[in-house]
């Protein structure tokens, strides 16, 4: 039996190891079966729009432009900042001229903003988005659904954000949503994963972020999909969206980097929910995937600590609990 004082010793040890872990670098790991992991990853950092879009609270303009000023200050290369959609539609972002305005944008760092249509296209320039995003389902009942047209269709109308663009010499990226499955239609094909990505990539854009937007995938679907899609478009040009609805979200990622992904979108804190599902967990958190990728020896270039305070302060500001498993680890209770 330990003396009571003994175990009040071993257990600040204890914490102490845990706090010091989350500043080892640690020797970079061969992935499973011998596939090479990246060296690097680069981390897309979508809470501020993907994640806070789906909070059921309006975050007030300053707390948003404090919260990407924070972001910026972490290391983290590529910050969505808004989207420029219809305030009718998406009333949550309907300040997206004032934060554009209002973040202290640093030269080094990327701030691109949602364009669903060539009005949001121009809008977005205005302000100063010199990066963009599309976004097209993989699902046909989700795009009924949601845009009322066929999949093809929602792509033919972002031909004219693309010319635009193009012109313009701002870069595009696309999204492709239920990449894992889909609210509506449930299971979701790979090719017709593949169709879409390719799509997008023909049309121009420079990155195509393939999307669990309800997080029910699964390694072993990751697999399927991502096979399909690679034989389509360059893995070199493939972002993976996950979701952490059923827990699956960083090992989802992981079988992605062992595909020879390397480039991962997240939402500090787990900003976000899933608008299909009450009560389920959103973006996997961007803390725990940078913890993550430290563990296995990649390069982020991303400082955890002020990542974490970024994090602090937006659940603070929301008043929720963070959904960041390291963020709840290293907390003080
Ligand atoms: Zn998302």
């Amino acid at each position: 039996v330990f003396p009571q004082a003994g175990c009040d010793v071993q257990l600040s040890a204890a914490t102490t190891a845990r706090v010091s872990f989350l500043y080892t670098d640690e020797a970079p790991v061969a992935g499973v079966a011998g596939q090479a992991l990246p060296e690097k990853v680069k981390i897309v950092e979508v809470g501020p729009r993907d994640g806070l879009q789906n909070e059921k609270t309006i975050v007030p303009t300053e707390t948003k432009i404090h919260l990407i000023d924070m972001l910026s200050e972490t290391g983290l290369p590529v910050i969505e900042a808004t989207s420029f959609v219809s305030p009718k539609w998406v009333p949550q972002m309907a300040d997206q001229v004032e934060v554009m305005k209002g973040i202290c944008k640093k030269p080094e760092v990327s701030y691109p903003v949602l364009t669903p249509n060539l009005k949001g296209f121009q809008a977005a320039v205005k302000a100063g988005a010199s990066e963009v995003a599309i976004f097209g389902a993989a699902s046909e009942l989700f795009s009924k659904k949601n845009i009322n047209c066929s999949v093809d269709e929602s792509l033919q109308r972002f031909d004219e954000v693309m010319k635009a663009a193009k012109e313009a010499g701002v870069p595009v990226r696309g999204y492709v949503s239920c990449v894992l499955g889909c609210p509506y239609e449930g299971k979701v094909a790979p090719e017709k994963v593949a169709h879409v990505a390719k799509r997008l990539y023909a049309m121009g854009c420079y990155e195509i972020s393939l999307g669990d937007t309800i997080g029910v995938g699964t390694p072993g679907s990751m697999t399927l999909m991502l096979e399909a899609v690679s034989r389509e478009v360059p893995v070199s040009a493939l972002a993976v969206h996950c979701h952490d609805t059923y827990g699956q979200a960083l090992a989802n990622i992981l079988t992605a980097l062992q595909m020879g992904i390397n480039v991962v979108d997240s939402s500090v804190a787990g900003l976000g929910g899933c608008p299909y599902a009450q009560g389920a967990s959103g973006n996997v958190a961007t803390e725990d995937v940078v913890y993550m990728l430290h563990g296995l020896g990649i390069q982020t270039g991303v400082d955890l600590s002020k990542l974490m305070n970024a994090g602090a302060f937006i659940c603070r500001s929301l008043n929720r609990k963070t959904n960041s498993k390291v963020a709840q680890a290293t907390c003080k209770l």
